[in-house]
């Protein structure tokens, strides 16, 4: 699959990621078309919001 991910295609999924609704790869900014720091700030900013929207789980405590 040679897809481009072009931000028109690219939307906030599950757990602060972003897929490609052409290819259905899940995406990171590297991967987008055009660069991702070409894009609006305005864009920029809803990424970096959605991706932080998420957080692992913190690991859970070792027993005593
Ligand atoms: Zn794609």
């Amino acid at each position: 699959m040679n897809c481009p991910h072009h931000i028109q295609w690219v939307v906030p999924v599950a757990y602060g990621q972003h897929q490609c609704t052409l290819c259905y790869d899940l995406v990171v900014k590297k991967d987008v078309t055009p660069k991702f720091e070409d894009l609006p700030a305005e864009f920029q900013k809803r990424w970096d919001a959605h991706e932080a929207s998420w957080k692992p789980p913190a690991a859970p405590k070792p027993a005593p």
